[in-house]
C-alpha cells in the first residue's frame, strides 16, 4: 500500500458510539498501520444542539476500551474543550464561506425544513431559491452552492454550506478541517460516498488541490445497518451498552467480524488488517 502521512477518525458527539462507528475506526487504524499514517482524532461538534459532554467522553472511553490508537488531537474532554473543538476553527470556515461568496458560487435559500419536505419529499433540492435573489445577509437563510452543471448525485445538488443558524454545514467544515490538518487518507463508510463527491467538488471551487488528490476508501457498512435492521440511534448497538452488559473488547471485535462478514475471526483492530476481504474496501 502507498504510504500516507495522516488519516483521521471524526466522530460526532451526538450519541454513544455504535458498532458501525467503531468498525470504521478499527478499519482506519488498520489501514493507517499498513500505510504508516498518523491518526488524528477530530471531534465534529458544530451541531451544538445535539452535542453532550457524556457523548464526547464516550469517544475517549470507547477508543481506549477497544485499544484503537490516535496520535494527534485531544486526549481527553479538557483538551477537546480547550483546544480542539471545531468552534476554534470557525474563522477558517468563515474564510472559506466568504471566498465562495466572492466567487459568486453561493445563493441564499429561504426554505424552511417543512417547505423543503413538502416540495421535495425525496430530499432532492431542485434549486428553488436560486433565482429568487434572496440576500445572503438574511439571517433566516441558509447558503447553498450553485452546483448547476456539476456531475453530482441528486441528493448533493445545491448542497448547503452554511446553515440557517450561521454555522458552517458538515460538508464545508469537513473539507476545511481535512485541508487544515493535511489529511491525505480518508476512510469512511459507503454511506458517505456522495458526500465525498460533494466535498471534492467544493474543494475544487476553493482551490484546495491537496484535498482533490486525497485518497478515499469507502468501506461496506455492517450488514444490519445497511439493511436497516439496526438503527444507528438504537441503544442496543452502542459500545457503551454492550460494555455495561459485560462484553469485553474481544467480544465487540467478534461481533464486528460477524456483522462485517470478515473471512477470519478478529479480536483486535490489528488482526483486522489481515482479514479485510477483497471488495470490502472500494476506492
Ligand atoms: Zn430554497
Amino acid at each position: 500500500m502507498h504510504p500516507f502521512i495522516r488519516t483521521r477518525i471524526a466522530p460526532t458527539p451526538s450519541g454513544y458510539l455504535h458498532l458501525g462507528n467503531v468498525f470504521s475506526f478499527a478499519l482506519t487504524a488498520a489501514l493507517a498501520k499498513r500505510s504508516g499514517a498518523q491518526i488524528l482524532l477530530r471531534i465534529d461538534d458544530l451541531d451544538y444542539t445535539r452535542v453532550k459532554r457524556e457523548y464526547v467522553e464516550d469517544i475517549f472511553h470507547t477508543l481506549e476500551f477497544l485499544k484503537i490508537p490516535w496520535h494527534e488531537g485531544p486526549r481527553n474532554y479538557r483538551e477537546y474543550k480547550q483546544t480542539y473543538s471545531q468552534t476554534y476553527r470557525l474563522p477558517l470556515y468563515e474564510e472559506a464561506l466568504q471566498q465562495l461568496r466572492q466567487q459568486g458560487r453561493v445563493f441564499a435559500c429561504g426554505c424552511s425544513r417543512a417547505t423543503l419536505f413538502a416540495r421535495h419529499p425525496d430530499g432532492v433540492y431542485t434549486g428553488t431559491c436560486r433565482n429568487r435573489g434572496l440576500s445572503l445577509d438574511d439571517p433566516t437563510c441558509s447558503w447553498r452552492i450553485d452546483t448547476s452543471g456539476a456531475a453530482l448525485p441528486p441528493h448533493m445538488q445545491y448542497f448547503v454550506v452554511r446553515k440557517r443558524d450561521g454555522f458552517p454545514a458538515y460538508q464545508l467544515a469537513s473539507v476545511v478541517d481535512d485541508v487544515h490538518f493535511a489529511v491525505d487518507l480518508i476512510v469512511r463508510g459507503e454511506d458517505l460516498r456522495e458526500s465525498t463527491q460533494a466535498q471534492i467538488y467544493l474543494a475544487g471551487l476553493l482551490g484546495y488541490d491537496s484535498f482533490v488528490s486525497t485518497t478515499f476508501y469507502h468501506h461496506n457498512l455492517l450488514k444490519d445497518f445497511a439493511q436497516g435492521k439496526l438503527s444507528k440511534s438504537s441503544g442496543a448497538t452502542s459500545v457503551q451498552y454492550l460494555r455495561k452488559q459485560g462484553k469485553t473488547a474481544e467480544d465487540i471485535y467478534r461481533k464486528i467480524t460477524q456483522l462485517a462478514g470478515l473471512e477470519r475471526q478478529v479480536s483486535s483492530w490489528e488482526e483486522m488488517e489481515a482479514s479485510i476481504p477483497v471488495g470490502l474496501i472500494k476506492n
